[in-house]
């Protein structure tokens, strides 16, 4: 298994959406953008849960198929899938063989700040996903979407630095512009990610890797 940073230090896409789930792009509408654009790594990070509304090995398929019709980009199959109270993850057992790399993401939790820090610090901490690329996605949403950002942005800090510590990389969510800009993140220990579902988002891309 190549190391995270081998696929950051040249251009990438990461946190991108589909028709799968509720994206308004195909899996090839990412690869021909990337083609197009000198993107080397397209990682995809479709939404799962336990339940799951579609089937994942299609979606690995379709992907699959997709590569080998675009061979200069490279890609991974990944997943986004939300913390639970306690630190578990939601996603389902099956797809597990089929991924290479996990988001860990915030969507949908008690009020309750400190389960919520507690929660993620067990995630961050379990072996159990140690064999995936893990990233930390829009960090500070869930405290964001409560109007907590700046009442708990030490909480904040202090989950980033315990994910970093762990070696899970954390995302500079340019959609939701997460973390806050107080908060620094380490270059080598971040990831860009867009969060991308419809073609203009693809426009942001652009200005962004112009501007770099
Ligand atoms: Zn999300
Ligand atoms: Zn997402």
């Amino acid at each position: 298994m190549k190391v995270f940073s081998d696929y950051l230090s040249e251009r990438y896409l990461f946190h991108l959406h589909t028709f799968y789930t509720d994206g308004k792009l195909s899996v090839e509408d990412h690869f021909r953008f990337c083609a197009e654009n000198n993107v080397k790594t397209l990682m995809f990070t479709e939404h799962v849960r336990k339940e799951l509304k579609y089937s994942f090995k299609d979606f690995a398929e379709e992907i699959k198929e997709c590569g080998k019709k675009y061979p200069d980009v490279n890609y991974l199959i990944g997943a986004e899938a939300k913390v639970l109270t306690g630190g578990g993850l939601d996603i389902p057992e099956e797809i597990l063989s089929d991924i290479s790399l996990i988001a860990f993401a915030c969507h949908g939790f008690p009020d309750d700040a400190n389960l919520w820090f507690d929660s993620f610090s067990k995630l961050f901490e379990a072996d159990r996903w140690k064999n995936k690329y893990r990233v930390y996605v829009h960090p500070g949403r869930f405290l964001q979407k409560r109007n907590w950002l700046e009442e708990h942005t030490s909480l904040l800090e202090k989950l980033i630095h315990k994910a970093i510590a762990e070696g899970v990389y954390v995302e500079q969510n340019k959609r939701e512009m997460l973390p806050p800009s107080s908060i620094i993140l380490p270059v080598d220990k971040s990831i860009v990610g867009f969060d991308i579902h419809r073609k203009e988002d693809f426009q942001k891309v652009l200005t962004y890797f112009q501007g770099k």
